[in-house]
């Protein structure tokens, strides 16, 4: 019985800590949208994301002509390019939900609501205007975050390398994850830029990046993964953060592994 009962503790032991180390967390790419037919990047799918309990849901961000910063994926919204629009003349265009077009200010208000699990990944555009531009919008999202105190709930990532140094420049410690898969772990931590998200094709390219991203402290996330195969080539390497469309797919193939 003294034996069995030791046993049962050790098994507790090993599950709670393989439950604790996070690896594998999901991050809905652009919301979790796709099963209830929602709009990429709208509050519904935000909320859904925050109802299923994932640990990330990820939104894109653009800065209006006149400063407003609104979530979109694309440069245009409705043919009209969000960079050269103001934001009145663009939010009277709804999105096939009849929501309107949602600024960041409400996204962060949606995330702190009745949400304990997940993380919002805030990408932030490379302005197609300019380099400076793009740097002034990420100081821009960095106040915003900031003004709803928003800072422990945020991620940010960009394919814009100087977007990231901005933020660093201003906050020593946020989360900050690079895109574009053109540079090695190494090469990121050097500029203390705390993680790699890179789409798949990288990481099978580089398969040494995701070891040398452990070595180092790295974190490690990957884009934009659909496919039950590669979802499971993942799993098995043990990513932090796997960014999909497909959150409820990737859930039962994280299950399937165990
Ligand atoms: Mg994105």
């Amino acid at each position: 019985m003294k034996i069995f009962r030791i046993f049962l503790f050790m098994l507790i032991i090993v599950v709670f800590s393989s439950c604790s180390t996070n690896k594998n967390a999901i991050v809905a790419h652009r919301g979790a949208w796709k099963t209830n037919n929602l709009p990429e990047n709208s509050i519904a799918a935000l909320r859904h994301a925050i109802d299923l309990k994932l640990p990330g849901s990820e939104f894109d961000v653009w800065r209006t002509a006149d400063d407003s910063l609104v979530i979109n994926h694309d440069a245009h919204y409705n043919k009209l390019i969000i960079e050269e629009t103001k934001y009145a003349d663009l939010s009277k265009f709804t999105l096939f939900n009849g929501e309107k077009l949602p600024t960041l200010r409400e996204y962060i208000l949606e995330g702190k609501k009745n949400n304990k699990y997940t993380t919002l990944v805030c990408e932030i555009k490379p302005s197609e205007i300019s380099k400076e531009r793009g740097k002034m919008t990420a100081l821009k999202v960095f106040e915003t975050v900031k003004k709803f105190n928003a800072e422990k709930m945020i991620s940010y990532i960009s394919f814009d390398y100087e977007i990231l140094k901005q933020i660093r420049e201003i906050d020593s410690k946020t989360s900050l994850q690079y895109l574009e898969g053109n540079k090695s772990p190494l090469e990121i931590k050097k500029d203390k830029i705390t993680g790699v998200d890179y789409h798949y094709s990288v990481f099978k390219k580089h398969p040494e990046w995701i070891k040398e991203a452990k070595d180092n402290k790295i974190t490690l996330n990957i884009w934009t993964v659909n496919d039950a195969d590669v979802m499971d080539w993942i799993i098995d390497n043990k990513f932090d953060y796997i960014t999909t469309n497909e959150p409820e797919l990737l859930n039962q193939r994280i299950k399937n592994s165990f």
